[in-house]
């Protein structure tokens, strides 16, 4: 069988790291195919993400303008205690976008005719000259094959089965209320920024983002909370994941599934362990959704001709904002090695490893540690994480990035 060019490459999953990953190849010249297993389009998956200055660099690497309604720009942080009074306050600028923008932004920008939904990598191999996937039972060939296919990769689980998430004992109960709905007093104490709350051995967290379609308008916006609150593993969790029929979902359930008692008492702990202006959130949030936490640590992130970028190789508990960031800058180290190893394509991608394991091994870590500030399997919290004045200046800020 002839070669394939050695410019083809293909990329499993077409969410944020795909993309981006696409992006900046197909930019420099690559044949680019991103196969996305989801059929539908992958909007409203998620609700709020933080930027950082880096995920800016990396849209602009791939030809998008992150400048225009990125999302909302916050200048503040806040600390409420249970009785709603403020506990501390501190100065910190940043971009609140949804995750629904992120995906628009670039996807619309990414060719049609490249992006094929509805198509699940199965299999892979490869040889020194070539790399194979099974995609949707046809065999398709490139010199390269990006596994950006999130925190339950088949490219991972096919190549690295050991690498497994593990469960970080807490989940979070997510929502999004729209910013009409908000009462004035609880609008003037929130809306202006992120803000937490922490109940004993637990932390909520919420901030403002675009409304939906991205409407930045005032008035028209949301409100994103995320309640990170325990539940052990063997004896809690599996009843959260079980839905009104009694079925038992693996790792995660469709949100208009969750038993309507779950979240009944949710929101009755919120009315009892929050401050009132969270408990009046929890009350107002049409559909909460739950999401169990994770991390995720592979040993490797280059295997031959196959590159794992984004959660499909590290997946940081949320604590430090940085998903999407994370994501953008393996998509961008592994372009740049490509472009250094002159066709090379198992030399870029030991490079491109030997750059980025180090800073991703530093971010899970450092996410455990924030996470520390939730009970867990028996754990107590840190208080010292949650001392008001260090949850404000670490959550969700990646400076400790530039001392690693
Ligand atoms: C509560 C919470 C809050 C968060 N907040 C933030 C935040 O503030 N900032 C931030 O940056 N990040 C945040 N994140 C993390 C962020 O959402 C993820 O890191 C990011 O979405 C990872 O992108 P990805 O493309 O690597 O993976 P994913 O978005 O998971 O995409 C993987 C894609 O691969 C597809 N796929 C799977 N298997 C196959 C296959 N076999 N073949 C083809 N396609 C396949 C899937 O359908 C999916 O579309 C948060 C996460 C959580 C849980």
């Amino acid at each position: 069988m002839p070669l394939p060019s050695p410019r083809r490459a293909l990329i499993a999953g077409g969410s944020m790291a795909g993309l981006i990953a696409a992006h900046l190849l197909l930019r420099r010249g690559w044949d680019v195919q991103v196969f996305e297993r989801v059929e539908a389009p992958l909007t409203s998956r998620g609700a709020g993400i933080v930027t950082h200055p880096a995920l800016w660099r990396a849209l602009e690497a791939c030809g998008l303008d992150p400048t225009r309604d990125l999302g909302v720009a916050v200048r503040i942080r806040r600390v409420f205690g249970r009785d709603g009074r403020l506990l501390g306050e501190r100065e910190c600028p940043q971009v609140f976008t949804a995750w629904d923008r992120l995906f628009r932004l670039l996807r619309d920008a990414f060719p049609d005719a490249r992006y094929h939904a509805g198509q699940a990598v199965e299999e892979v191999a490869q040889d020194a000259d070539r790399v194979r996937a099974r995609i949707n039972g046809e065999t398709v060939e490139a010199a390269l094959l990006v596994g950006a296919d999130g925190i339950r990769s088949t490219v991972r689980g096919l190549l690295l089965p050991e690498a497994q998430p593990r469960y970080a004992g807490y989940v979070g109960w997510r929502g999004l209320i729209a910013e009409a709905a908000l009462p004035p007093a609880v609008h003037a104490d929130l809306f202006e920024g992120m803000c937490f709350c922490l109940p004993p051995g637990e932390q909520m967290v919420g901030y403002p983002v675009a409304g939906p379609d991205n409407d930045l308008r005032p008035g028209h916006r949301r409100y994103n909370t995320v309640w990170y609150r325990p539940a052990d593993e063997a004896s809690e969790l599996p009843a959260l994941l079980t839905d009104e029929t009694g079925r038992q979902h693996e790792g995660s359930i469709p949100p208009p599934l969750i038993a309507r008692a779950t979240v009944a008492a949710m929101r009755e702990a919120a009315e009892r362990l929050l401050a009132p202006q969270f408990a009046t959130l929890v009350r107002l949030t049409p559909q909460p959704f739950l999401q169990p936490i994770y991390d995720l640590e592979s040993p490797r992130m280059a295997l031959g001709r196959v590159a794992l970028i984004g959660d499909a190789a590290f997946v940081a508990r949320p604590h430090v904002g940085a998903g999407v960031t994370k994501a953008a800058e393996d998509a961008e180290a592994l372009a740049a090695a490509l472009d250094a190893a002159g066709g090379d394509v198992p030399a870029a991608l030991a490079r491109f490893e030997a750059a980025r394991l180090p800073r991703n091994r530093r971010v899970i870590e450092r996410a455990r540690e924030l996470g520390r500030c939730i009970a867990a399997a028996g754990r107590p919290a840190d208080e010292t994480v949650r001392e008001p004045s260090v949850l404000m200046r670490d959550i969700a800020v990646v400076d400790f990035l530039d001392a690693a």
